[in-house]
């Protein structure tokens, strides 16, 4: 709903909602969308935006995540939006600082923002825009969202498997053992393993709306793991003869970025059931809910989402 009203709301009015205010954006891994959506995001609210990159400051000379911190709190930073390889990094540096910090992801473990324009992504484009305004524990009921690729290394993955369940979807993962072993997730009500992806796609169209979500494989991530790629895209590339043979209905899905021809291949990517774009452009509105909230008016204590 706060998604939909920042969204709807007239440019000038979005622009005067944190004017003058300053929202830092520490990022220490690369990033293309998250990074440019919430940058794009805090514009757009009227908020001054700092970046700083673990490539081009002195966080390359050995500066500890809390100094760094302590120093943009310093510099008048009003909260901050992390992105860092080790989990749990943004709780610390709410701690440490005493700001709203919006995580942007931490190493394997979750990527909250990524869930939820997600889960707009999936409202609109099975149900329209309505229907994604207000959300219940019904929300899903009768969708299955089959996420396939490196579950293991996956954050997206991981706050998917949180999301979704809680609004009546099942989350089927797929994927070879070495990327999602049988016991390592944790899983919770409403998620699943599958290992044969044609059959999990299958049985997601079978009986109600199916999503196809993709993965790319973390190289950064395999810490010397090696894989036969041949094998895997043989088993589980999305492309458009297994579309056609499993799964004709469903909504394709990428956090990004694709490595076309490996977990995609490009026909389906363009294709018209692909909602790539999409998740992209409900990207800026999602952080620009969550700047609102974490920054708006009424106070902030300090938040984490
Ligand atoms: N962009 C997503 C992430 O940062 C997925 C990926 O990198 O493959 O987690």
């Amino acid at each position: 709903a706060a998604t939909a009203r920042v969204e709807r709301m007239p440019h000038g009015e979005r622009a005067r909602m944190l004017a003058g205010r300053r929202v830092a954006l520490l990022f220490y891994e690369s990033s293309t969308r998250t990074r440019t959506s919430f940058e794009l995001a805090a514009k757009s609210l009227g908020a001054t935006t700092t970046l700083v990159s673990d490539k081009s400051s002195s966080i390359e000379k050995g500066e500890s995540l809390k100094d760094t911190g302590l120093t943009l709190r310093a510099l008048g930073a009003e909260c901050i939006i992390l992105r860092h390889p080790a989990s749990g990094a943004p709780f610390l540096l709410a701690r440490m600082t005493g700001l709203p910090v919006l995580n942007a992801g931490d190493g394997m473990h979750a990527h909250p923002s990524q869930a939820l324009l997600d889960l707009r992504t999936i409202l609109t484009r099975l149900y329209g825009a309505e229907r994604a305004v207000t959300v219940t524990a019904e929300s899903l009921r009768g969708v299955t969202v089959v996420i396939t690729g490196d579950i293991l290394h996956s954050r997206v993955a991981r706050s998917n498997a949180m999301l979704l369940p809680k609004l009546g979807a099942k989350v089927v993962l797929c994927g070879p053992e070495e990327l999602l072993p049988e016991d390592a997730l944790g899983l919770g009500s409403g998620v699943e393993i599958a290992r044969d992806f044609d059959a999990a796609l299958r049985q997601a169209v079978a009986h109600g709306p199916g999503v196809a979500m993709m993965l790319r494989i973390q190289k950064e991530r395999l810490a010397g793991m090696e894989l036969d790629l041949g094998d895997y895209i043989a088993r589980y590339q999305l492309n458009g003869e297994r579309m056609a043979a499993c799964a004709p209905g469903a909504l394709v899905m990428h956090p990004g970025p694709m490595i076309r021809g490996l977990e995609i291949a490009g026909d389906v990517a363009d294709g018209p059931q692909s909602a790539v774009e999409d998740q992209v452009r409900n990207g800026l509105a999602v952080r620009t809910a969550l700047l609102v909230r974490a920054l708006g008016a009424g106070g902030f204590e300090s938040v984490t989402v």
